[in-house]
């Protein structure tokens, strides 16, 4: 298998997109840490689905929660090679409509979560001489969105940050790649009204929204050994919606 013996951390691994990423790296060999905020029996669930895997409950917008998180990761399995930033929101409005909360909440959970767990992974990560660290983007961070400015915005910034961390680690071994999910079927989409989900089908050239897994299979790529000259990347998984 691609990740034997390799310690994988996933955040907002309890559903959707995460969930499937625990899955796939744990079929591939790895010991899958699942970070989540709060949904106990959400995680637990992936972690049955998983072949060796634990919880930790961490809200990744929380910088003491975090670090904690890290060290209790640290203490379980000793390393950590692979760190997924998939933990978001939405918290969707106009701007003239759109709070000063909602605007920093989606950034605190989106941009700040995945700063810190990259700072707190990388730090790791230097000493091993060897990491993956892969944020979960979005199309939306490389064209805007009508309705989706904060999220747009910590999305963005998610791209800016990878490549930025991929120049500053690149010589020691750790890569620093993003991926950007067109529309993916999961909680956070089915929520959406059905004339808009109708309206985005429209623009996606496959005509069909994407899937969990195929999200996944993208992000296996980018945490295993295979993708070694690889890094600042962001790969879009959407079906051709951004091209
Ligand atoms: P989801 O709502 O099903 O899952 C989001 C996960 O993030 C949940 O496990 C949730 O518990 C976790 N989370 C939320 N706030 C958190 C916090 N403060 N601390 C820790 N965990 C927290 O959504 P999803 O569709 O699986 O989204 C996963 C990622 O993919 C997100 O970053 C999202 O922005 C991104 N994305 C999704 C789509 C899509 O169409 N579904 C498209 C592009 C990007």
């Amino acid at each position: 298998m691609r990740l034997d013996g390799q310690v994988a951390v996933v955040t907002g691994g309890s559903r959707g997109i995460g969930r499937e990423v625990a899955k796939k790296l744990s079929a591939e060999g790895a010991k899958v840490v699942i970070a989540y905020a709060g949904n106990d029996e959400a995680a637990k669930k992936t972690a049955e689905e998983c072949r060796d895997a634990v919880c930790v409950k961490a809200d990744v917008s929380d910088e003491a929660a975090v670090e904690k998180l890290f060290e209790e990761a640290m203490k379980i399995n000793g390393r950590i090679d692979i760190l997924v930033n998939c933990a978001g929101i939405t918290k969707d409005n106009l701007v003239l409509r759109m709070s000063s909360e909602d605007f920093d909440r989606v950034m605190k959970v989106n941009l700040y979560g995945s700063f810190y767990c990259s700072r707190c992974a990388s730090k790791i990560m230097l000493k091993q001489r060897y990491g993956r660290i892969i944020s979960v983007s979005s199309i939306v961070g490389l064209r805007g969105n009508a309705g989706q400015a904060n999220y747009a915005a910590s999305k963005a910034g998610v791209i800016g940050m990878t490549k930025s961390m991929a120049k500053e680690l690149a010589k020691r071994n750790i890569t620093v790649n993003a991926i950007a999910p067109g529309m993916i079927e999961t909680d956070m989409t089915a929520v959406l009204p059905e004339n808009i989900k109708d309206e985005m089908l429209k623009t996606i050239p496959m005509g069909r929204p994407g899937k969990a897994e195929e999200v996944a299979e993208a992000i296996l790529f980018f945490a295993s050994k295979e993708s070694s000259y690889v890094t600042g990347q962001v790969l879009a998984v959407d079906g051709g919606m951004a091209v």
